[in-house]
């Protein structure tokens, strides 16, 4: 297993529509088990293949709350349905978003509560995720990035302004420009 780089703001992979996974190979389950070790390295709660630049609809999680055993888990061409959004601005005590393609940074986004993901893991079999709150966010927010979003892009002012100087000062915004994890 390898830690890989992780593509920051600006390299075009993280823009690009991702494309489904069709076959299972080695290759894919090597990519999935360093995107594990690549994320708990960072650490993170959810990588995207994109991320890495792989432009495949995959994703690894991983989320720990006081009182629940540790959720974890990779899909494979994920569908999402999500219930609407409540309206009204996000609470940047409770509702702030980070991504290890923006590292460093935080910003509040509202995100929808609740969540289903249907896909498949690397035996093929069906995954089903019926979630709520923060596991809520995750799926969105890497569902997202398969879609060659990134959640800075749906912030709302004051907080796109201060993306931009964040990306001006870090010279981001440029083709291939990654960090990698310690170990
Ligand atoms: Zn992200």
């Amino acid at each position: 297993m390898a830690i890989l780089p992780i593509r920051i703001w600006g390299d075009p992979v993280l823009q690009s529509l991702a494309q489904p996974v069709t076959e299972i190979t080695e290759e894919i389950r090597a990519l999935v088990a360093n995107m594990f070790e690549t994320m708990d390295a960072a650490p993170g709660v959810g990588l995207a293949a994109p991320q890495v630049g792989v432009p495949l609809r995959i994703y690894t999680y991983t989320y720990f709350d006081d009182d629940d055993e540790p959720w974890r888990g990779h899909i494979l061409n994920p569908e999402l349905w999500m219930e609407p959004i409540a309206p009204g601005d996000p609470d940047p005590a409770t509702e702030a978003e980070g991504c290890l393609s923006f590292p460093e940074h935080k910003f509040p986004l509202r995100r929808a509560d609740h969540v289903r993901v249907s896909g498949t893991n690397l035996d093929g079999q069906e995954v089903s995720i019926d979630v709520r709150g923060w596991r809520a966010r995750i799926m969105q927010h890497e569902f997202d990035h398969l879609n060659g979003i990134v959640y800075i892009q749906r912030l709302i002012e004051p907080y796109t302004a201060q993306t931009l100087s964040i990306i001006e000062e870090s010279g981001w915004g440029v083709p291939e420009l990654s960090w990698t994890p310690e170990a």
